[in-house]
């Protein structure tokens, strides 16, 4: 009995993680929305407000460089990270101060900058954020050393509309809108919050997704879906809770059965001071 509640708990993620690849592997365009280098106070709220508009679940990838401090905006932003948080998206690790991680100088500060950023960020909302990206998207063997010594996957991303230096909303919307036309499969789009002309650009790329999937959807083509953060979320082998506990009280009973008198009440009894 005990091997069949175990094989029950360790099956169900493993089910789970099943669909997550089949639905990876299907052709229909999804899309992971991500913003890196804030959080900024005068834009950020905006970017937020926009994303509810559209029911969107997005990754804040910050900056520890922003709030570190005891200002009185240090804890505005702090709030801010709360507020994504709050809002159903997921608050990522882009290190403290935002160094090229390959470089000469700043390798050796990797970990730290990491691990540095985690502490702030946990601080800040209270839980130990999940995701990483590094900065500049460096890439070098020493890198990927710390990264897996810290036990960190890199989130990348693969539509980039370079709007740190466009700094033009309509070239911004131009660019996301032609990639999104034509893409099948997943696929991370890479935005700033601390960009004036991305704020500006995103309602725009939102309604032109919305027209284009009435379109799609008219022509019995696969509509672009919008996904959120959760399938980059490491497995943690979470046993649901009810299971847990039905499981504790299933070997608590045989335990009793094998020991002396095996009563039911008294598991129950066991079991209302374990749930
Ligand atoms: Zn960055």
């Amino acid at each position: 009995m005990r091997a069949l509640v175990l094989l029950a708990i360790y099956l169900i993620p493993a089910a789970a993680s099943a669909e997550k690849r089949a639905s990876a592997a299907t052709d229909q365009p999804e899309i992971l929305l991500t913003f890196d280098d804030g959080p900024a106070l005068d834009k950020t709220p905006k970017v937020l407000d926009v994303l509810d508009q559209h029911h969107i679940k997005a990754v804040f990838f910050v900056n520890g460089w922003h709030f570190q401090g005891n200002r009185p905006t240090d804890e505005k932003e702090r709030a801010l990270l709360r507020e994504e948080l709050k809002r159903g998206h997921a608050v990522g690790n882009h290190t403290v101060h935002h160094y090229f991680l390959c470089g000469k100088v700043y390798s050796k500060r990797a970990a730290q900058e990491i691990e540095e950023n985690a502490a702030l960020i946990e601080q800040a909302i209270g839980i130990r954020p999940e995701l990483f990206r590094t900065p500049y998207g460096a890439h070098c063997k020493a890198l990927s050393e710390v990264l897996s010594g810290l036990g960190i996957k890199h989130t990348g991303w693969d539509i980039d509309p370079q709007d740190w230096r466009v700094k033009n909303a309509a070239k911004i919307e131009a660019y996301v809108e032609a990639q999104l036309k034509t893409l099948h499969g997943r696929a991370i789009v890479l935005f700033h919050d601390i960009q004036g002309e991305t704020v500006k650009a995103l309602p725009h790329i939102l309604d032109w997704i919305d027209k284009e999937n009435e379109a799609r959807v008219a022509s019995a083509r696969p509509p672009i879906k919008i996904i959120n953060y959760a399938y980059l979320i490491p497995e943690h082998k979470l046993v649901p809770p009810l299971l847990d506990a039905l499981g504790r009280v299933l070997i608590e009973y045989i335990h009793r059965a094998a020991t002396g008198p095996a009563r039911l009440w008294g598991s129950l009894a066991w079991l209302s001071g374990q749930v």
